[in-house]
């Protein structure tokens, strides 16, 4: 029976060498079937062609290569893509790919829900269900190389391609992995870790650690951990000045105040110029978008290398902010830019499709088919 075989993925090395080591093959044998799954993509274990014929059946009897099921599949008028994957116990996370000039981003997703409430966030609505699993986190990132028809080697993947736009000259579609999408991933520690290590794994999916950025709202004992176990670039949503508003949009910060957040920072291992922390800031109108919040969070930052990604608000139904006017996006970049920050101003993606954080899983959930359509045609004329 399928369900009774074994996941493959989001094993680390070592435990995939300790299940073939049982099996009796020789260590060479994990190194093979690693690069099928993660360099090749392979979910077909008939197809690992380098292993013999007995080796795969046995492989075949106890083992699978999964994958989460698409419930569903959208792709925004800019050619963002957005998955909603179902795992086999019902939950629902989503995953969202961004298409640009010289990179591709996906999304990923580390808890189902989340139990940390920031306030303008959507997902803080939903009541944390779960953890994913390394699998689970990982194999988001094979479904989206599998629906992009982005694996190397030429292997087919399963099921069509939806892949509009080839990579260019030979470059890959998704070359950079961020934890942004559903859930806080430094609650989720070990999971993450173990999948954000065989996504940067060189003879795996292969995609440089410092290519993959980790966000998180501030859990500042697990900043160090992550520094010291994971390695990948860090991103702080940092979204107020003062711990006073910080307290009420990020409530985590009761917990783990400003300074505490940027001492943590200030250590975490290997920052220089060409490697910052990015602080995420959300602009929210008449909030925390003033120019004098401006001045403060350059002073904030002064002596951490730092990159500040100015989000623009995304609104949901329901939500209590507004997004701040572009005019006023722009004076408060400038004046970071100024202070010699770069400030890329986030561009809205996919507000056709909901998709920011959390927001497709809600708006099926949450609302009629006719809510939704209104939803997403106020959204198109953004
Ligand atoms: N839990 C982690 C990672 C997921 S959220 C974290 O909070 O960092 C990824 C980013 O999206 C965070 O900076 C979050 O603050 C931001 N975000 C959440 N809801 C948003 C919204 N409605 N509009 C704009 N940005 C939002
Ligand atoms: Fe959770 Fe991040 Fe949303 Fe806050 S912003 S509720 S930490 S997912």
């Amino acid at each position: 029976m399928e369900t009774a075989l074994k996941d493959l993925v989001g094993l680390s090395r070592d435990a995939l060498a300790a299940e073939m080591k049982a099996m009796g093959a020789e260590p060479f044998r994990a190194r093979q079937v690693w690069h099928w799954i993660y360099n090749r993509g392979a979910t077909d274990i008939a197809a690992m062609t380098t292993l013999s014929k007995s080796f795969r059946a046995d492989l075949a009897q106890r083992y699978r290569v999964g994958r989460p099921a698409v419930a569903r599949a959208l792709t925004s008028v800019d050619g963002t893509r957005k998955w909603l994957l179902r795992f086999p116990d019902g939950q629902e996370v989503e995953c969202v790919h961004i298409p640009e000039e010289d990179r591709g981003t996906l999304c990923v997703s580390s808890q189902v829900g989340c139990t940390l409430t920031c306030k303008f966030c959507h997902t803080g609505t939903q009541r944390l269900v779960r953890n994913l699993t390394p699998g689970e986190i990982v194999g988001q990132v094979m479904l989206a190389r599998d629906r992009l028809g982005d694996w190397s080697g030429g292997l087919a993947p399963q099921g069509a391609p939806e892949a509009g736009g080839a990579p260019k000259e030979g470059g890959r579609l998704i070359t950079n992995v961020v934890m942004m999408g559903m859930g806080e991933p430094l609650y989720n520690f070990e999971a993450v870790r173990d999948a954000l290590l065989i996504v940067a794994d060189n003879e795996g999916i292969g995609i440089s650690k410092r290519r993959i950025t980790l966000s998180t709202s501030g859990v500042v004992p697990n900043i160090a951990r992550a520094g010291a176990e994971i390695g990948v670039m860090l991103a702080i949503s940092l979204h107020a000045v003062r711990d006073e508003l910080r307290n009420e949009l990020v409530p985590l910060n009761r917990k783990y105040p400003i300074k505490e957040l940027l001492d943590a920072c200030r250590n975490y291992p290997g920052l220089t110029n060409a490697k910052r922390i990015t602080f995420e800031y959300v602009m929210l109108k008449g909030v925390n978008d003033s120019l004098a919040d401006a001045k403060a969070l350059v002073k904030l930052l002064k002596g951490i290398p730092a990159k500040i990604n100015l989000i623009p608000f995304n609104p949901w139904p329901g939500s209590r902010y507004e997004c701040s006017e572009w005019e006023q996006i722009e004076k408060f970049s400038e004046y970071v830019f100024s202070a010699g920050y770069s400030s890329p101003v986030r561009t809205p993606r996919g507000r056709d499709i909901l998709a920011a954080c959390g927001q497709l899983k809600s708006a099926t959930e949450k609302l009629s088919a006719r809510e939704r359509m209104a939803l997403r045609a106020m959204a198109m004329t953004d």
